[in-house]
């Protein structure tokens, strides 16, 4: 996080040193412009870092940004049924859901693959779902 405080103490302090030596009248002995210059120099290496800093954080606040915007868009056009969303194309499902584990822990949508008929699967986490491509929850059957 970019100390903007810090920055504008830096920036201030090396406008101190300019008006400084502009307002002089007499003239600055050579170490002492050398010394001043110096403390000029730091304070604006101090500032360029600060806003190179600031760059940075503020291209990643807009990345940030547009992946939520992103996000909550596709969230507005999905159709849920039976607990899985679907891309909705007038108010039917298309295609394969969404992976609902990866939603929940990562806040992303993965759209699963079809393994079978009956089963889908996440490529990233991996889960396997008994869900297709028709919006339907194919149970397992089991052995009971
Ligand atoms: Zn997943």
């Amino acid at each position: 996080m970019v100390d903007i405080a810090a920055t504008i103490s830096a920036l201030t302090g090396s406008l101190e040193v300019i008006k400084a030596i502009r307002d002089t009248n007499h003239a600055y002995d050579k170490n002492e412009l050398k010394a001043q210059m110096a403390d000029l120099y730091g304070n604006l290496a101090d500032v360029k870092m600060a806003l190179s800093d600031a760059h940075m954080e503020l291209k990643e606040r807009d990345q940030k940004i547009k992946e939520l915007t992103e996000h909550a868009e596709l969230q507005g056009s999905l159709i849920t049924i039976n607990g899985y969303k679907y891309d909705d194309k007038d108010g039917r499902p298309v295609g394969l859901p969404y992976c609902p584990q990866c939603e929940v822990a990562e806040n992303k949508l993965y759209r699963l693959t079809l393994l079978s008929d009956t089963r889908s699967r996440c490529t990233n986490c991996k889960n396997g779902f008994p869900v297709a491509a028709d919006g339907n929850v194919h149970p397992e059957k089991t052995n009971t």
